[in-house]
């Protein structure tokens, strides 16, 4: 038996809908092409063409799974994120968009700050906010923390693939506290969700991002306490620290470093027009 192409994408489509997935369609196209090598546009020109049962069975079980609805993202291990790509694993937050307001925002910082900054990423995860600063002040250099010994080698590898290891340095512990001395930027994506949102969030979210990325306590702020106690220590003089926020927790944040004695500087909204990312001065 042979897999046409299009019977293949029909069949894919109809099982990732019974499964509840948003973009059936595009996921199915998606993973054909990665399964296959194949663009995008052959599947349109050659719909008819037979792809090996290699990858015909590579990809039904690549649909099976996202019919359990993982992520298209954690299937292939790898995100875009500000035109880089990252390598993701089951250690690591799924690097979102809205992120990308965080790094945008911090570059705004930096723009008056020291042509060579030195930059402190506090959760990093994959490394992506860290990394894509890097990428885009070529002076810079940079540390990440992670309290997950897996998401730092997966943030090691990655700046080590997009060519920053010499810049780039990750080390194991909570927040700060494997790191020495003062930074002019430091940046954080921590876990701001309340413990009780936990049902509300989609199975894509809720069963593959780890819970320690995406969790802040009962009220969601607790990583913010953590960070806003360490902060103005780590911040050299004029250094900022940017934070990514629930786009409900604008004044919850405000406040809470505010009462610690920071200055807020700066916000930014994201896409949506929501507050995502907050600066504060020491
Ligand atoms: N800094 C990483 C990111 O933004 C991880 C953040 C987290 O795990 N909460 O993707």
């Amino acid at each position: 038996m042979t897999d046409r192409i299009d019977v293949l994408l029909a069949d894919a489509t109809e099982t990732l809908r019974r499964g509840g997935v948003a973009d059936a369609a595009a996921d199915a196209r998606i993973l054909l092409c990665a399964a296959t090598g194949l663009g995008r546009l052959d599947l349109l020109t050659r719909s008819d063409a037979a792809v090996s049962g290699a990858d015909a069975g590579r990809f039904r079980a690549w649909i099976a799974r996202r019919a359990k609805r993982e992520p298209v993202s954690r299937i292939l291990a790898r995100r875009e994120f500000r035109s880089l790509d990252f390598e993701v694993s089951s250690d690591t937050l799924d690097p979102r968009p809205d992120s990308e307001t965080l790094v945008e925002l911090a570059l705004d910082m930096l723009a008056s700050g020291p042509d060579a900054p030195r930059i402190l990423d506090l959760g990093t995860g994959t490394g992506c906010l860290l990394l894509s600063l890097l990428d885009e002040i070529p002076a810079a250099t940079g540390v990440g923390t992670d309290i997950s010994p897996g998401a730092c080698a997966v943030a090691r590898r990655n700046a080590d693939r997009l060519g920053f290891a010499g810049r780039a340095r990750f080390f194991e512990g909570n927040w700060a506290e494997p790191v020495d001395g003062t930074f002019d930027l430091v940046v954080s994506n921590p876990p701001y969700i309340a413990a009780a949102e936990k049902s509300s969030l989609e199975p894509e979210v809720a069963a593959f991002d780890p819970e320690t990325a995406l969790f802040g306590g009962d009220d969601g702020l607790d990583a913010y306490r953590e960070i806003a106690a360490a902060g103005a220590s780590l911040l050299a003089p004029g250094g900022t620290l940017v934070l990514e926020i629930g786009h409900r927790q604008e004044a919850a944040v405000s406040d809470l470093f505010r009462n610690a004695g920071y200055r807020q500087v700066a916000r930014r909204d994201d896409l949506g027009g929501r507050p995502r990312s907050l600066a504060f001065g020491a």
